[in-house]
């Protein structure tokens, strides 16, 4: 018999993927964790039946929300990352020799467990010397940071269930206290296709408005979430992402990467009109 992993994206669409195994199922105190292998998109990660991470797709994600704040100020020393319990974020962060510390700050500490179990590709960094891990709420531990990282890049889940706090105005002006004055906060967006979605990226996007001079959004492709278009905010107390980009410098650093590269990086903030019309609606 044929087994299909399904997941709904609207109430009149779903998404499905013909799966070989289910191989992890279990509740955490925060959500529900299941581990599927598939032919398509080889093992992947879903957190309360939405897909978070596929080993065949992963690189497109964490390469944008990596490579795109660190091309724009190679300079980053000190990072924060929020969610991100694969790993994958922190392993394209200790690509960079200049990096002198990450910290990661992850509600839900099996995610982590099951994802160094499960998923190695993204896992792999989790031990680097300069990442240290933190099983604490994020919206609580920016409440007490200040003038402390170059760069935060919040890789969570959507603004339903325990990632609710990461798209709130209290979260934003915390981030926004907790960089230095070369800081840039990066955080995944959501989709502009479908309503629910898009509703959420707005008011994100609102609200980041409110505290940063540079507030920018650019966008990825990836097959395996809902509608396959997604983007990421880009925002800064000073550096504009495209402009004043540095392609030699990145360049220089010979990271071989899959998706990003600095000629994707100017070109991946030029967006369709619809969204542009989104953000303008906010
Ligand atoms: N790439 C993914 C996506 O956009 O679908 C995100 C993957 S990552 C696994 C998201 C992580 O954020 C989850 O492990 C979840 O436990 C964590 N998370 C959710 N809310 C959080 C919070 N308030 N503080 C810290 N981590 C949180």
């Amino acid at each position: 018999m044929e087994l299909w992993y399904s997941e709904q994206h609207t109430k009149s669409v779903r998404f499905s993927v013909k799966v070989n195994q289910h191989l992890y199922t279990a509740k955490s105190e925060f959500q529900r964790i299941d581990v599927f292998k598939s032919k398509e998109f080889g093992t992947f990660l879903t957190l309360d039946g939405l897909i978070m991470v596929t080993e065949k797709d992963e690189f497109i994600y964490h390469e944008m929300i990596v490579h795109v704040p660190m091309a724009t100020n190679p300079r980053i020393k000190k990072a924060l990352v929020i969610g991100a319990g694969d790993g994958g974020t922190v392993r394209e962060l200790t690509r960079y020799p200049g990096i002198e510390s990450i910290d990661m700050v992850e509600i839900d500490k099996m995610v982590v467990d099951v994802c160094r179990q499960y998923l190695p590709q993204t896992a792999c960094k989790l031990d680097d010397p300069r990442v240290r891990i933190y099983y604490e709420d994020g919206l609580k531990f920016v409440r007490s940071r200040e003038n402390l990282y170059d760069l935060i890049i919040v890789d969570s889940t959507d603004p339903f269930g325990p990632g609710e706090g990461l798209f709130t105005k209290e979260f934003y002006g915390n981030c926004d206290k907790a960089l230095t004055e070369e800081g840039i906060l990066v955080n995944q967006h959501e989709s502009p296709y479908y309503d629910k979605y898009a509703r959420s990226m707005q008011r994100a996007h609102q609200c980041i408005r409110e505290f940063f001079p540079v507030c920018r959004v650019y966008q990825v492709h990836i097959p395996t979430y809902p509608s396959g278009h997604w983007l990421f905010g880009f925002a800064s107390k000073k550096y504009d992402p495209v402009g004043k980009l540095d392609e030699e410098a990145w360049n220089n650093l010979g990271l071989q990467t899959n998706y990003y590269n600095t000629e994707l990086h100017k070109g991946c903030f030029a967006l369709p009109n619809y969204v542009k019309a989104l953000l303008a609606d906010t």
